[in-house]
């Protein structure tokens, strides 16, 4: 859910409506399409996921940032869907990158429900006290996407965890760094060398995801 999506690769394909539409089609009915729709699925399952829930869309989604148009390639919305957006150039190892940061959205969304629902003095308040906006801050984000996020933040203060970083700060740097961390895990492995604070705060958050779904 933003508009910092996805610029792996830097990639500044201009589409036009008309154009992109008729090419929808055409997209859909290709062998490589249809191999990256199950290629999807049975990743999505391997992630635990409804595979119901995970959309190959032959749609190109692009954004304008700082002046340049990027293209995205996947996004995530708060009732549990994702979209992944059909590039032929995308690997299945990066469909997988993609799919982790994608559903670590989704997981950040349940437990800020959660989190934003109960009392202040409630468990998830407890558990998550200790990340606060200076401690976050102070570390910045995992990867360059998450920098950017980072870079691009407006509020006047640092971001709250489980706040609406988007309205308020027009960027996602917790949200997305966390993403980043699912991602890095899943591409690196358990052992990759990650900040501890950032991947601390991800299990904790993936364990009162699976909490929450008992
Ligand atoms: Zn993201």
């Amino acid at each position: 859910m933003s508009f910092l999506r996805r610029w792996l690769g830097l990639s500044r394909r201009a589409q036009h409506g008309a154009e992109a539409k008729a090419a929808a089609g055409d997209i859909r009915a290709s062998p490589d399409f249809s191999k990256k729709r199950q290629a999807l699925e049975t990743l999505a399952r391997a992630f635990g996921y409804d595979a119901g829930k995970v959309t190959l869309s032959p749609q190109t989604k692009t954004f304008d940032y700082l002046g340049q148009n990027f293209r995205s390639e996947g996004q995530s919305f708060p009732d549990g869907n994702i979209e992944i957006y059909y590039d032929p150039q995308m690997s299945e190892a990066r469909l997988g990158c993609c799919l982790a940061h994608e559903l670590q959205h989704v997981r950040y969304f349940t437990v800020r429900d959660a989190y934003r629902a109960e009392q202040p003095d409630g468990p998830l308040h407890r558990r998550f006290a200790k990340y606060q906006p200076e401690a976050l801050a102070a570390q910045r984000g995992v990867s360059n996407y998450s920098n950017e996020h980072w870079d691009a933040w407006k509020g006047d203060a640092p971001p709250k965890l489980f706040s609406f970083e988007l309205e308020q700060g027009e960027s996602e740097p917790i949200n997305e760094t966390v993403a980043e961390v699912a991602k890095a895990l899943y591409n690196w492995g358990p052992d990759v060398r990650i900040n501890p604070l950032w991947k601390e705060l991800h299990d904790a958050i993936n364990e009162e995801y699976v909490a929450l779904q008992q």
